[in-house]
């Protein structure tokens, strides 16, 4: 930004030098808050946003099983119940289901509005925009990225050149690695899953080292593939160990970044159901545990809704919060979520 800004700087201060020379004190203050006002604004930090969607770990196993790297970036903001599916037996109810939550969280709307039911995606209602949308179209020049185990989330949810998203672009992608049987064969175990939420974590790293997306989405898919197949078991159990190894290496990236630019990052992690209470192996329905989630942030909220009420469509409002994005009105109006900040 500082190099934008210094042929600026220059500029000014060689047509107004006379203020320098022949005029009141006041004109001579004057003039320097203005460059001092400049020179800050220069030096502002850039904000930017990561969000972690991580699959199926209901609020129970992420309090039991050890993850040190999510815990460490909620000591420094916070970790909450957080509930999905809208609300129960009302006009909002939403199936517990993956793409129906990771649409709420892309559009702060629950499915009556954003329309995907289920992980077919049939025919999402565009009307209602992604937090990409909304950045992408008040910020053109600022990038996007996307780092993803499943395809259907760029190309479906998020739209990526549809006419109806306005053809969004997304400056990085890494997906599509499911549908790659060469690099990453299909075995019964689901292995190759693993490995494509390490790779898809390892594109993240390296692109948020050394391009620092303004957006990033991560999604990783592992931890639900091994709660359908064992349920609550020690292998569900290690796979959300995994999981929080994988969160620590981007986090590091995000360290790095701050530390090396002059950047202010907010990292949200969240999940996109809970599992059945019976055996963990399933979910879709409306019962307490299936709609139970999480959501760890390493920002200290700034209002009380993250411990009251808060939800998987917060995460729209408090993104757009935290960049200091305008949400056009008719978007606004029909947001169901609330920022935590
Ligand atoms: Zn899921």
């Amino acid at each position: 930004m500082f190099h934008n800004v210094l042929p600026f700087i220059l500029k000014i201060k060689s047509i107004s030098f006379e203020p320098f020379n022949n005029s009141s004190p006041m004109k001579y203050i004057s003039t320097l808050v203005f460059y001092f006002c400049l020179i800050s604004f220069s030096f502002a930090q850039q904000k930017k946003v990561l969000v972690i969607l991580v699959d199926g770990i209901p609020y129970d196993v992420i309090k039991k099983v050890k993850t040190p790297n999510i815990t460490k970036i909620a000591q420094k903001g916070a970790l909450d119940k957080a509930y999905v599916g809208g609300e129960k037996g009302g006009k909002t109810e939403s199936p517990t289901i993956s793409a129906v939550g990771y649409n709420s969280m892309l559009t702060g709307t629950w499915a009556n509005k954003h329309n995907v039911w289920g992980n077919g995606i049939e025919a999402p209602n565009y009307n209602y925009p992604t937090f990409f949308r909304v950045f992408r179209e008040a910020k053109p020049n600022l990038k996007l990225g996307i780092f993803s185990t499943w395809l259907d989330n760029r190309t479906k949810l998020l739209g990526e050149g549809l006419v109806a998203t306005n053809n969004l672009h997304i400056d990085y992608k890494f997906d599509g690695y499911e549908k790659d049987t060469v690099a990453f064969p299909h075995d019964k175990n689901a292995l190759y899953i693993k490995n494509i939420d390490e790779h898809v974590t390892s594109m993240a790293v390296e692109t948020i080292r050394e391009n620092a997306p303004d957006i990033s989405w991560v999604y990783l898919e592992y931890t639900d593939d091994m709660g359908h197949r064992f349920g609550d078991s020690p292998e569900f159990y290690q796979s959300v160990e995994n999981m929080d190894r994988l969160v620590g290496k981007m986090y590091e990236a995000v360290q790095y970044r701050e530390k090396n630019f002059k950047e202010d990052w907010l990292v949200i992690i969240t999940t996109d159901h809970g599992r059945d209470a019976q055996t963990g192996k399933n979910h879709g329905g409306q019962s307490d545990r299936e709609r139970e989630t999480w959501i760890a942030i390493n920002k200290k909220p700034k209002n009380t809704r993250f411990k009251n009420g808060l939800a998987i469509v917060d995460v729209f409002p408090s993104v757009c919060k935290f960049l200091n994005i305008g949400i056009p009105k008719s978007v606004k109006e029909n947001l169901e979520g609330v920022s935590f900040f």
